[in-house]
This record gives C-alpha cells, structure tokens and sequence, in this order.
C-alpha cells in the first residue's frame, strides 16, 4: 500500500464559519476537523505538520541543552493550591472530581506540576542549572475559542522550565532560550518578531512574546521602525511626557447641557481632545481576598478607583488591573454605583474634589488649563490646573494608557508604530514566584539554603500550524516552506486506475524517492486531472510532479514548483536526481 491522496478528504467549499485563511484552507484541505468548539482532530496532512515542527523544536532545544520530560494532563488541585492559583485561574481552567471526590484540573500550563518534581529531586547547586522541556497537550475553557487551531480550548505547547541558584546563570539560559526561539522559527521559515510582553497569569517581572506578523494575527504590536523597541500593545510604553505647564487659565464652571462624550465636550467648547481629560470609574479590589479554601464575598457597598485620561487615550485594561487596589480582572463600575458614590451619571465625574481614590495617567497629569466633568450634571471644568485645582501626588501619577501611533519609543528609538502579529511563542523570568510558595530549595556553594529562580518557555505548536499557513497561501491554497511541508512530492497521477503506463511509472517513482527517504504522497484516485490539479494546488505540497500518458510517451514529465509556480519538463530518470539533488 502507498501513501494515498485518498485518505485527505479535502473540500471545495469553505466552512462559512471559517473566518480566517488558515482555518478555510486547515478544513478544505483535511488538515483538521472540528469535534465540538475548540476541540479538534488532526488527519494525516495536519499531523505530519505538527511532528514535523515538533522535530524542528526537539533538535534546538536538545541543542541548546534543555532535555525532555513528560508531565500529565491531570494535575491534582493540591499543587495549585499551595501557590495559590486554584482560585486566582477562573473558569479558564477546567476542573473535575476523581471518584474519590478529590479535585483535579486539566492543565493549562504545568509550573505547578514541574516545580514540584524539582523539589523532590534537585538539592544541590551542583544539578544546575537545570532546564526541561515537554511537549504536551494543554486544556484552557477560552471564553472564545476561535479561528480554528489558533485559538482552540485543547492545544499541544512546548512548555519549558529552567531553573538556577543565581541570577547571572538565569540570565544566560534566557539569552540562550531567546535566541533558541529565534532559530526555531527562522527554521519554519517564519517572518517574526520578538517584542516585550505582559506577564499574565503565569507571573514574574519581564517576558518576551515571539509574534508571527500576519494581518489576521489578534495581538497589536508596537514597535520603532527605526529602533529596536518592539512591545505587545498590552504592555508598550510611550517616553514620558514633557513636564507639565504653568496654569495660565482661571478655574470656571461652564455649562455642557447635553455634552457627556469627550468628542461632544471638545467640540462645544472649542478645546483639542488631548486637552479634555476623561475620567473612568472602576471597581477596587475586593478587602477580603480571595483564599483557596474561601470562595470570594461580596461587600455591602463596592469599593470604586477613578482613572483619569487623555480625552484622546484609551486606558489600557492590562496596565489598570494590576495597580493596588484596582480589582483584577478590571470591571467597570455600574452606573448605579457611581451615582451612589459620587451623587452624578458617568459623563459628567471629573477629579476635582472627588471623593473616591484616583490614579492619573501620566500624559493626563501633564495637562495644563484642562477640561474635565465637574460632577454635577450638564456642567463642566474648564482651565482646571493640578495642584493649583486639585491635590496629586506622585503615587497617584501611572502609566495606564495604550500607546498611539507616533508616540516616542522609550529607549529614544524613534516613533512607534503598529504590526498585527500571532503570539506564537511566550517566554517567561518567572524569579522565585513558584519556587517560593513551593518551598523550592537548593544548597549553594556554601551550603545555605538557596531558593531557585526559575524561567519558563512556552511555544504554542499547533497554533504555528495556522500561523505558517496565515503566512504561506494564495487563493487557491497553502504553500508549504519545505521544512515543514507534510511531503515533499506529490505525484499526481493521471488516468492511474486504467492505464498501465501510468500506474507502473507512478509506482516506480513513488518507490524510489522513498528509497532516497523522500516523503512522497499519490494521487492514485479516480479523479479527472482538473479536480487533481485544483486539490493539489490546495494541498500546496512544495514539488507536484505530473505522470500521464502523453507525457510518459514523450519523456517528458512535468514538475510544478507551487513556491515559485514554476514548471519544468525533464525525463522520467532526470526526476529522481532533480529532487533529491
Ligand atoms: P494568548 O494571549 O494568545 O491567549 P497566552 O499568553 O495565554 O496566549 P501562554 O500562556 O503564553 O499563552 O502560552 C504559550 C503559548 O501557547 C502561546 O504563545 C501560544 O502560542 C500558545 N497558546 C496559548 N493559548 C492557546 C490556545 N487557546 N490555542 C492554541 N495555542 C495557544
Ligand atoms: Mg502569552
């Protein structure tokens, strides 16, 4: 038996819920079926794709000296517990009951589960540094799963772990991981970017994103052309602000009747946006906080933060929710509860004499002679000045806005700009968030006790599927980069079941090339040429070579290059040497 075209059940009609290139063409070309909401399967020409990549993975990382392990899906709740993350995940992590009624998770991410390995086996500076690899199948409840495998509820991540009794060692093994990446994804053939990145819920201070630049990706990243800075929106930061003008204006009280928008509001008073400050009532973090063996309780009356912009900026709801105070994830506060708090609708709040605590965005607090709600209906502020108008201290004074296009870069690169980009690959300076609370240690050279900090590296396998695809199409279908090509050839047959030329030199071929250990697929259906054609050009395999009587009787055989879309005639004994050549 061969490796037949007729076990890839492509589709001439695209899904009318597949809305982006990669999922169409992942469905048409029987890369992949759904089985219920992010839950997929993979059928043969998506698996050889996934282990390929996987290949590609496993050789840099044994290369740059991580070694593999493998860690199970389930993970009992104990270990979330003890860092505190049973409660803090959210219904992004499915839970589940054993028989004995003991709690259990399927894992989003393995920290936990590594970490606790590393403490019942690793006890002296002398093992490290250490840094170990699985790749496994991952499970998170998304809240929207979409776009087919690239953004699915189960998932296969490489996920990484390294651990070091000192930074100096920690540093270097993140370099070396950072530049592993790169290597990974040059090697698939990818156009990417790294750029700085929130931390989210695996924690830590710094980390890196690895992004496939595409126009569909769902991350904005913002970076200087002419610089090095490149930042996911979530986290990007403008250069600060010129310092703040003297107040040249008097504080007055206008009438707005009707104006509550910021675009109203300028526009009735003859004020450019940037100069109307708006201000955003949130909901504060709860006093009691959440405990694993507590669920989280509601209080009497809702604490609230005010935020206060740029009329022209938009807050940033990753930069909000982290600040004290601020509940995480952010909400916004009811209507009701603003009425209640500050005796006024939303349009109308500004941060003079407002009685609830207030951050002040960085560009806003450098505003002289601003507008802004004076608290009371239909009226606002104009000529308002900080200090003079209203007290701010410096604790008060963040950075809690999305940066704009043409704002300064902060390292003085130039102006920013933005890419889409698909987050691919996310790496992580977790420091001692998970060693800690685990009781992670380790005997230095002196024989102290030593807590290890630790970095972590994950890469989203299945999702680089979609992305190779999101980079590598045409309208008619995928164009496999050879190194992760689910074949090499494919050789399609013309006129296979009823002639016998065909059949023999097909099968001869098809014989040869996997001697030379080249990966070849055959089209042996009985299909007329225009249907062969057309799924081939879907497939998107990179050499499409073409047998058919009129050829075979001329020696002349077709091979189509789908990269280059280029056709080359050569006899049937040239074919061989020109492909493994
Ligand atoms: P995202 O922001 O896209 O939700 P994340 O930041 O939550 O991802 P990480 O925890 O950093 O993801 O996971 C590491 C990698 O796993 C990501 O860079 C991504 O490539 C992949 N990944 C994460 N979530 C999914 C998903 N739902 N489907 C497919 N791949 C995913
Ligand atoms: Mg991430």
């Amino acid at each position: 038996m061969r490796q037949s075209q007729r076990l890839i059940p492509t589709l001439k009609e695209s899904p009318a819920d597949a809305d982006v290139a990669s999922h169409r063409l992942m469905l048409r070309a029987g890369l992949i079926r759904q089985v219920a909401s992010g839950l997929y399967s993979w059928l043969p020409l998506g698996l050889r794709v996934i282990r390929k990549l996987e290949t590609i993975i496993r050789e840099e990382l044994e290369a740059s000296g991580a070694q593999e392990v493998l860690m199970p899906i389930v993970q009992p709740a104990e270990l979330w517990q003890e860092t505190g993350r049973w409660s803090k995940m959210g219904p992004e992590m499915l839970r589940m009951k054993d028989r004995h009624d003991r709690d259990f998770c399927l894992g989003p991410t393995h920290e936990e589960v590594i970490t606790d390995i590393f403490r019942r086996e690793i006890h002296s500076y002398r093992q490290l540094p250490c840094n170990f690899y699985q790749i496994q199948t991952k499970f998170r409840d998304e809240i929207r799963p979409r776009f087919g495998v690239m953004r699915a509820r189960e998932f296969t991540m490489k996920d990484g772990y390294s651990f070091h009794a000192d930074q100096a060692c920690f540093d270097a093994t993140y370099q070396e991981m950072y530049d592993c990446y790169g290597r990974i994804l040059q090697r698939m053939a990818l156009n990417f970017r790294a750029v700085e990145a929130d931390t989210g819920n695996i924690g830590g201070a710094n980390s890196h994103e690895f992004h496939v630049l595409a126009e569909s990706g769902e991350d904005l990243i913002a970076y200087a052309p002419s610089g090095d800075y490149a930042a996911n929106l979530e986290k990007a930061a403008a250069a600060s602000p010129a310092e703040r003008q003297a107040a040249r204006e008097a504080l007055e009280k206008v009438a707005t009747p009707n104006q509550t928008s910021i675009e109203d509001v300028a526009a009735y008073l003859k004020v450019p946006e940037s100069r109307c400050l708006k201000t955003l009532i949130v909901q504060g973090a709860s006093e009691l906080e959440a405990r694993d063996d507590q669920p989280v309780q509601e209080e009497a009356s809702p604490r609230l933060v005010a935020m206060v912009l740029r009329g022209d900026h938009e807050l940033n709801l990753i930069k909000a929710q982290k600040l004290p105070g601020v509940a995480n994830p952010l909400r916004l506060a009811d209507d009701g509860d603003i009425q209640a708090a500050t005796g006024c609708k939303p349009g109308s709040i500004g941060p003079l004499g407002l009685q609830i605590p207030t951050y002040v965005d960085r560009d806003a607090a450098a505003v002289a002679d601003f507008v802004c709600g004076a608290n009371e209906e239909g009226v606002h502020y104009r000529g308002a000045n900080w200090v003079r108008d209203q007290p701010l201290t410096e604790a008060a004074i963040v950075d809690i806005r999305n940066v704009v296009s043409g704002d300064a870069a902060p390292d003085g690169s130039g102006d920013l700009q933005f890419l889409r980009g698909i987050e691919v690959g996310h790496i992580f300076q977790l420091g001692t968030v998970y060693s800690e609370p685990m009781q992670a240690k380790v005997l230095d050279e002196n024989g102290r006790s030593v807590t290890p900090i630790m970095g972590c590296y994950g890469m989203g396998v299945t999702r680089l599927v979609a992305a190779i695809i999101e980079q590598n199409h045409d309208e008619v279908g995928i164009i496999w980069p050879e190194p992760v090509a689910p074949y090499l050839v494919h050789i399609v047959a013309l006129n296979y079941g009823k002639s016998d030329a065909v059949r023999q030199a097909a099968d001869r071929l098809y014989d040869v090339l996997r001697e030379r250990n080249l990966e070849v697929l055959l089209d042996d259906r009985d299909e007329r040429p225009g249907v062969k054609f057309a799924d081939a050009d879907l497939i998107g395999i990179p050499h499409r070579i073409t047998i058919g009587d009129r050829g075979l009787k001329e020696d002349k055989i077709e091979n189509l290059t789908r990269m280059s879309d280029k056709t080359e005639t050569l006899p049937l004994d040239e074919v061989v040497n020109r492909l493994v050549g």
